[in-house]
Formats: C-alpha cells, structure tokens, sequence
C-alpha cells in the first residue's frame, strides 16, 4: 500500500536518494524545507505536519559530517540534532502519524566493541569521545520513539547506518566524510599535477562503507517490513582507510605519494556492523561493491567539481 510520507532532509545527500527511492516504489514523498518548515522550532514543526497530515514519518535531516565536524561542533551537533528529532517526534504523534523512521548511526555504538557490531550491543559501553555527541543523539531518538511507542502506538524505526558515500555528498575538507574527503584530494591532486596527497591520521583505523544508493533501498525495506528495533544496514565488510586511499588513488589515476598527518584524528579504530539481522529481517544484500560505488562517485565529482563542496 503506497504511503503519505513525510520527509526530512530531503534534498541533502541522502535524504534525496530516499526520496527518489520512495518514490520510485509508488509512494506520495512530500520534502517541505525552510524556511516554512523549520524543525528548531516546534510551532513550526507542528504546522506543517498539521497540513501535510502524513501516516509515515522519515527524518534524515540532520547536523553532522565526518569526524572533522564532530570534533569541532559538538554543542551544535548535540543540541540542533535533539531539538529536530524531538520537535518533530512529538508533531508526528499529534497528527496521528503511524511509523516513524529516524536514520540511526553507526557511531551511536560504544567506541570499543570487539569485532562486529551486532544490535544487542548498541546500549553495551559508553560512545567514543570523538563521536559522541552525534551518536548520543540517535540514542536519544531511539528511546524517544520507544516512549512514543508505548504512549501514542506510534511505530518508531531505525536503521542504524554506517559510513554513506556517493553522488551528492558534501566534499569539502570540513564536514566530508572520509570517502568523500579522498575523492576529493586525490581527483583535484590529478588535476593539479601535485605529486603528493595528505590523509588524515594512520591510516589504520577500519570502516565499512555502504554506497546512498543502496542504502536508500535498504531503508525503504525497512519500512515496509514494519520492523520496529534498531536494525544495521551496511555491507559488513570492513576496509582499512589505507586500503581505501589505495583504491581511490588507483580509480582517479593518483600515481604520486600518500603521506599520513599522524597529528589529525584516527577517531575509532573499528566500526564494521554485523548485517546478519539486516539480511534475514530484509532478505536483502546491498547490491554495489565499494569500487563500483566510489567509480560513480569519482564520476559524479568530476562533472560537478564546481558545484561540490
Ligand atoms: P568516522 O567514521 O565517524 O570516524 O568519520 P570519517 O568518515 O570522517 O573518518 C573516518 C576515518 O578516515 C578516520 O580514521 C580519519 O582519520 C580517516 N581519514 C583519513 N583522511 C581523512 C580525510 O581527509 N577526511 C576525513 N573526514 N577522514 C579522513
């Protein structure tokens, strides 16, 4: 049955690839923005939920980037994440919204789990200090929509996502994450004949990436299987930011050297999910490999270099 869906963030880098998604599947998707709908403020949150009168709310807007941004704005991170998220819960509840599907993070998990990060973990240890406001933020959502669970009926959602890349994303050196970031360097250092590409920290820590496109799918999975527990939604394979600077150098044709600013942060040294549930729950695997994946977004970067930031 095709939905009246609310959604948020809808033209950033992956709001509109949920958007398109939704869409493509027969759902109505309305995407109101500022400064109309403005989710800091209740009032307006209220109203426009009142006119839209959606059963299906997803919230993807949010205030964050890569670890660059989370260590430089914590109190704004923390503080406009709570508020939206809050705002918008306790609107979508007195509109008499059905689902509520807020996009979780890999971050929000403890900083030092060993292996994989499986669902029973994600309230097992305290968050690693470099993400923690961000991640707490989707903890806050998580029990919120619980709450709102048990006092309205409303069906609250959450894949807990890990590192997004492709096209659209935000590549400037202060909110970028890492994917992005590399694509960057080393596609402009092609361009620029510099022979040398500097990457931030060791070059050790682990990170798995999951391409906007499928994990738009994936979401979208999500919400027609009513599952209601926080769910990952990754490809479980981890790859070393090394081994990704090595791929991005070999697809931009970056033939020079890769030097590592051991005084900029490794953040995490592990962050892979484990997506058993995902795939029993779903019966899905995301479709693009990591090279496919950045191979369109190195295109996508080269033909929109001006614009990309
Ligand atoms: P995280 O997954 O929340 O830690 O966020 P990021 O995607 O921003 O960073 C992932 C890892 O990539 C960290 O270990 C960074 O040190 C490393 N990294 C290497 N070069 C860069 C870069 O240019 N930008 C970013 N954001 N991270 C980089």
């Amino acid at each position: 049955m095709p939905d009246r869906i609310l959604l948020t963030g809808g033209t950033g880098f992956f709001g509109r690839r949920i958007a398109e998604t939704l869409r493509e599947r027969g759902h109505t998707v309305v995407t109101p923005g500022r400064p109309d709908f403005d989710l800091m403020d209740p009032s307006s949150t209220r109203r426009t939920l009142e006119q839209v009168r959606p059963d299906t709310v997803v919230h993807s807007a949010a205030h964050y980037g890569g670890l660059g941004i989370c260590v430089a704005e914590p109190v704004q991170i923390f503080q406009r994440n709570v508020i939206m998220g809050v705002n918008l819960l306790d609107a979508a509840s007195k509109v008499g919204v059905k689902k509520f599907l807020t996009i979780g993070s890999a971050c929000a998990y403890a900083g030092s789990v060993n292996g994989d990060m499986k669902e029973s973990d994600f309230w097992s240890g305290p968050l690693h200090p470099s993400v923690e406001a961000y991640g707490f933020t989707k903890k806050v959502m998580e029990v919120g929509m619980r709450a709102y669970n048990r006092g309205t009926g409303m069906i609250g959602q959450m894949p807990i996502v890990t590192n997004l890349y492709g096209e659209h994303d935000v590549f400037g050196e202060y909110r970028s994450h890492v994917a992005a970031a590399l694509i960057k360097k080393f596609a402009d250092a092609v361009i620029e004949k510099k022979k040398q590409v500097v990457c931030w920290g060791t070059g050790a820590p682990v990170r798995e990436f999951i391409y906007s496109g499928d994990a738009a799918e994936g979401v979208a999975l999500l919400l027609a299987s009513g599952y209601s527990e926080p769910l990952n939604l990754g490809t479980g394979i981890g790859t070393s930011i090394k081994e990704l600077s090595e791929i991005v150098a070999r697809l931009t044709r970056f033939d020079g050297e890769i030097v590592w600013d051991r005084t900029k942060p490794d953040g995490v040294m592990r962050k892979v999910l484990d997506v058993s549930k995902m795939k029993s729950v779903l019966d899905w695997t995301p479709p693009t490999s990591l090279e496919a994946g950045l191979a369109r977004t190195i295109k996508w970067y080269m033909a929109h270099k001006a614009e990309a930031d």
